[in-house]
């Protein structure tokens, strides 16, 4: 089976019935970027940026951030690379940043809601994103949004550092798309709203799932109610893309769930645009995604999104598409 994999490395990703849809992978640090390449991934479809800052004693210079997106981006060689703005806080801590101690840090100052706050830091980690941005195909998005505002006020920022650079005669890419995570529920209930404003969506089932199931992740005992299939979860995952289908955008895939075989049917036939998933995945969901017609997926939409329950949802897909 690996060996059959290992013949997609160089194809791309194609339907049974000739849809394309992109496979991409996330990574965490420009290391990671050799495992992207070695496993076929058409893209990173999320660079979690915050390593950058953690296991260290002091916030990253604007000149090591450029360096690290400089290197991704020129070893992706015009591939789309998606690139998440800081999201500290929740389960991960800067200690230097000296912040208090919340009672549900989940909930708290985190992410975005920290960056509008610490501006001088957004802005370090805007200008080193959009200085890099001539070296390859970039594209960033925001975390952990929840409301529109947030979503034009980082904007906002981010335009004016554009500005400021172009001012100073450095270049920027002059393309370059602005999307966010929908990982919060409010965000994905409106998501017909964000859609006008946004270039793309990507979709953070890790945080969605946690929020719109109020199950943390990370908690064992309530690991029975984190239930990526459950009809709730399925339905905002539909209603954003079809949100983002609506505005001409499109929408992706960066939590856990986008690699999931039993997932990747049911988002195919949702018209997910774009799954980014661990780059050792890639290859098994190319395989998988090979054999699948998105129009017959597709024709189980409606059936799976009226079911009550993420059991029967999960015994539908076994039988439907023939997993396990
Ligand atoms: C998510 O929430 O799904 C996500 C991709 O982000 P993280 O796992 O880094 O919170
Ligand atoms: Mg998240």
């Amino acid at each position: 089976q690996k060996a059959e994999w290992a013949k997609l490395v160089h194809e791309s990703t194609v339907t049974s019935d000739g849809h394309h849809v992109e496979l991409a992978a996330n990574i965490g640090t420009p290391e990671d970027v050799k495992g992207v390449l070695a496993n076929g991934a058409e893209g990173i479809g999320l660079y979690r940026t915050e390593f950058l800052y953690m296991g260290r004693s002091e916030l990253p210079t604007e000149e090591e951030q450029f360096e690290a997106y400089k290197v991704v981006l020129e070893q992706m060689q015009g591939k789309p690379v998606v690139v998440r703005t800081l999201d500290i806080g929740g389960d991960k801590e800067l200690p230097y940043l000296d912040l208090p101690k919340e009672m549900n840090p989940f909930l708290g100052f985190r992410a975005i809601r920290l960056c509008l706050e610490m501006q001088d830091m957004f802005r370090t980690q805007l200008r080193a994103l959009l200085r890099a941005s001539v070296y390859g195909n970039l594209k960033i998005m925001f975390p952990m949004i929840a409301t529109l505002e947030e979503f034009r006020q980082a904007k906002a920022i981010l335009l004016e550092e554009k500005e400021k650079l172009q001012h100073e005669g450095i270049p920027v890419a002059e393309e370059i798309e602005i999307g966010m995570m929908v990982e919060i529920p409010a965000a994905a209930v409106l998501a017909d709203q964000f859609a006008k404003e946004v270039d793309f969506f990507s979709i953070g089932t890790n945080d969605l799932i946690q929020y719109t199931m109020a199950a943390d992740r990370m908690n064992e005992r309530v690991s029975y109610l984190y239930q990526p299939y459950n009809p709730a979860i399925l339905r905002l995952v539909h209603h954003v893309i079809e949100a983002a289908h609506k505005e001409g955008k499109w929408a992706g895939m960066c939590g856990e769930m986008a690699g999931d075989e039993l997932a990747i049917p049911i988002l195919l036939g949702l018209g997910l645009d774009e799954f980014s998933m661990s780059a050792t995945s890639v290859l098994r969901a190319r395989s998988q995604m090979k054999k699948l017609s998105k129009t017959e997926a597709a024709s189980f939409k409606e059936a799976i999104l009226s079911m009550s329950t993420a059991e029967e949802v999960v015994a539908f897909v076994k039988q439907t598409f023939h997993i396990e």
